[in-house]
């Protein structure tokens, strides 16, 4: 599996880019960062979304997307969101709603965007992957993913707190890899991933401790504004197995 980092960052400043994990050209694990940094050719390869939660920093390059198969009069590429029911539904009635964006699910025909209900805990494939939604612990309904491929699995968080489920399902898989879990603050900032239902550096580190040994972590979805900090807490641990992800980096899993 290779996954080219677009974007993996909790916001967005120079040098920092919201959250889109590109498995092998075809498949991004959310849609933060796609048009700002892909050709149109790139961008023609894409061809499913695993889309964790509907917050703006997650999917908002989506809809740019999309809008430049329409302008470039490519209509033949559908791009094929997977999420559950309601989070589809969140971003089909608020964005893609003909007044904020148009309603790609309807217009140019055919539908240049197909949002696919998928049921928690069920497996469903694209390509020669075997892909699982589990449900995590946000702000709001939110979804981790498991991704088995031919070498290996990858677990996926997305934005959650502390939660049970994943790894409950992660460690059935046998030929687990990777892990990519979330980490959005320093612990100076702890208090804030109470409302917002994130992790801090010292829930992180609690968090590890549910991941099969030998498992590589990658830490993602740093705060641009507390990124130092957080790299210098997190690196005082001296784990080895755990690194922070880059923008721009490609992973070989
Ligand atoms: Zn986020
Ligand atoms: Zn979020």
């Amino acid at each position: 599996m290779k996954i080219r980092v677009l974007g993996c960052h909790g916001g967005s400043l120079p040098g920092f880019s919201p959250v889109s994990l590109l498995i092998d050209e075809k498949i991004s694990l959310d849609a933060g960062t796609l048009t700002s940094v892909l050709s149109f050719q790139e961008q023609l390869k894409i061809s499913s979304v695993l889309l964790t939660h509907p917050h703006l920093d997650h999917f908002h390059e989506l809809a740019f997307l999309i809008d430049n198969r329409k302008v470039e009069n490519v209509l033949s590429k559908t791009v094929t969101v997977y999420s559950t029911q309601n989070i589809l539904q969140y971003i089909h009635s608020h964005i893609f709603n003909d007044i904020i964006w148009p309603d790609y699910t309807k217009k140019p025909a055919p539908a240049l965007l197909e949002l696919y209900p998928i049921e928690e805990g069920c497996s469903f494939s694209i390509e020669d992957y075997q892909i699982e939604a589990v449900r995590v612990e946000h702000a709001i309904e939110a979804v981790g993913f498991i991704v088995r491929g031919q070498k290996g699995t990858c677990v996926f968080s997305g934005d959650t707190k502390a939660t049970e489920k994943l790894w409950r399902r992660a460690q059935t898989y046998s030929d687990l890899k990777a892990v990519f879990l979330e980490l959005s603050y320093s612990e100076r900032k702890s208090e804030w991933t109470k409302t917002a239902k994130h992790h801090s550096v010292s829930t992180f580190v609690e968090e590890l401790k549910k991941i099969p040994e030998g498992v590589d972590v990658y830490a993602y979805h740093l705060k641009p504004q507390f990124y130092e900090e957080i790299k210098k807490e997190l690196l005082a641990y001296r784990f080895k197995n755990v690194q922070i992800i880059q923008k721009g980096e490609v992973l070989i899993i």
